[in-house]
């Protein structure tokens, strides 16, 4: 048989194979603390859960439309429009099942053999794996611990080529926590003015996720590149709801045809009582999210206070999502054997910065989606690892 050659470039996601191997040991009557997995340890907000199964009292078995029911679009329409005073159409609006599908659809229609696509190194691993599997050559935009992990607008723009046909941002970011500040935003929003034919993909997964008071600001909010812009957002990170599969999307008008068709050849529609559930969670009350992000708050400061005392590591206090990305190069490891040993040996499950791309070597992601308690035995874990 012979496939398509992008099958031996698909990479994958590191932290789902941790997951699994976290699961296997813990099977085995080991106790392991996970830190691996980007995902909340909350459950999804009752009400959310309530309006699903009401939904499916209801008679919400069918399909829907592609493009999800207009009473959920319009609901994101309008959560956009009070979140970042940005007016959407509802009709430009895509429900997805999840996240990761807005990236897929993206990056299939942009890259060929020829292409060149930048993205942020270290960064969600999809990117890598699916720009090598369209044949386009990844093109890494550094994300420097100097620069707080923030991505520089000067460094962005000088990567652009003839070839560049899409630039992927993300900030908050995965797996550092990084926030780019809004002047560098204003940065590279006007430096790609001259560059018109470069689209856009910006990844706000983790956009309320931002702590010291910090402020999203949304690539939505600019109009001059509106027309080739494509948000990827969804309910995963926020509502504690990764396993329900929901995310959304803004796409400029001749992209969200082409997106709407790759919708009805794939996946027909997303789940339909799950989409009732997220009408509920952007317009339900929102104390259940405020509560987890204070929890995330107070674990922040915790994981990072307790990672700064371990020998030959050092954290700088991340600004959003739910990682820390402590570098360990002062222990003279390498990431990923050590990620590897904290796993089998001391049951902490970690992802080696590698997973990210080659700059995450030196450093490695802890997600503080678990509880203080787990943090805390977790680091004094690594601590005994580290001195033994
Ligand atoms: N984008 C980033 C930056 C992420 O970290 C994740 C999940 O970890 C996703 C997208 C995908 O989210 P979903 O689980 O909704 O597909």
């Amino acid at each position: 048989m012979q496939t398509i050659a992008g099958f031996d470039r698909i990479g994958e996601e590191n932290a789902f194979a941790v997951l699994a191997r976290a699961g296997a040991l813990a099977a085995q009557g080991r106790d392991i603390i996970n830190l691996g997995i980007g995902q909340p340890d909350f459950p999804t907000p009752p009400n959310i859960v309530e309006a699903a199964v009401r939904a499916l009292r209801d008679g919400q078995h069918g399909y829907t439309p592609a493009t999800g029911i207009p009473a959920l679009r319009e609901a994101v329409a309008a959560d956009l429009l009070r979140r970042f005073a940005a007016e959407v159409s509802p009709d430009s609006v895509l429900i997805v099942p999840g996240g990761k599908v807005t990236m897929f659809a993206a990056i299939l229609m942009f890259g060929e053999p020829g292409a060149e696509i930048l993205y942020p190194d270290p960064g969600f691993p999809i990117y890598r794996s699916m720009i090598e599997f369209t044949g386009a050559r990844p093109v890494p935009i550094p994300i420097r611990e100097e620069n707080a992990f923030a991505f520089s607008a000067e460094e962005t723009l000088a990567l652009i080529s003839p070839q560049t046909r899409l630039v992927i941002l993300n900030s908050p970011a995965n797996p550092t926590g990084g926030v780019t500040p809004k002047a560098e935003i204003d940065r590279l929003v006007a430096g790609l003015e001259a560059h018109p034919e470069v689209a856009i993909l910006s990844d706000e997964i983790y956009d309320q996720m931002l702590y010291d008071g910090a402020a999203h600001v949304s690539l939505l909010a600019y109009p001059e590149i509106r027309d080739r812009l494509i948000l990827l957002n969804g309910w995963s990170k926020t509502y504690a709801m990764t396993g329900w599969r929901m995310g959304w999307s803004v796409w400029p008008g001749p992209l969200y045809e082409r997106a709407r068709k790759l919708a009805v050849n794939a996946w027909s529609c997303v789940n339909a009582p799950a989409q009732f559930a997220a009408i509920e969670a952007l317009t339900g009350p929102q104390d259940a999210v405020t509560a987890m992000l204070a929890e995330f708050d107070a674990r922040r400061k915790l994981v990072v206070a307790l990672l700064n005392e371990l020998p030959g590591v050092s954290c700088i206090t991340p600004k959003g999502a739910f990682y820390a990305f402590p570098n360990i190069s002062g222990t003279g490891r390498k990431a990923k054997p050590l990620a590897a040993a904290l796993l089998e040996e001391a049951g902490v499950a970690v992802i080696g910065g590698p997973d990210f791309g080659l700059l995450g070597e030196g450093y490695i992601r802890l997600s503080y989606a678990n509880s203080q308690e787990n943090i805390r035995r977790a680091v004094g874990r690594m601590r005994d690892f580290l001195e033994g």
